[in-house]
């Protein structure tokens, strides 16, 4: 089963991530990180399909996305 992990310390809470997910599965949450920025979060992982629109679209890299056990790292262009 997909994996999504995101990093609540690099999330800006721009939303881009949740727009982008095909699933729906993508909310922002209501605790905030160090930087005062609510936070993305995923609400149903079980229904994750693994494309890995999320962390594509993330313009700080806070999402990795783990498929058959193989972890996907995004960097900065
Ligand atoms: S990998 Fe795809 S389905 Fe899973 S949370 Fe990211 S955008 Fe949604
Ligand atoms: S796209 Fe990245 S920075 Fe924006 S809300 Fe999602 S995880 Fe946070």
């Amino acid at each position: 089963m997909p994996r999504v992990i995101i990093d609540a310390e690099k999330c800006k809470g721009c939303e881009l991530c949740v727009r982008a997910c095909p699933q729906v599965i993508l909310s922002m949450g209501e605790k905030i990180n160090t930087k005062g920025y609510f936070y993305a979060q995923v609400h149903d992982q079980p229904r994750c399909i693994g494309c890995r629109l999320c962390g594509l679209t993330c313009p700080d890299i806070a999402i990795e996305v783990e498929v058959n056990a193989v972890q996907y790292q995004y960097f900065p262009y």
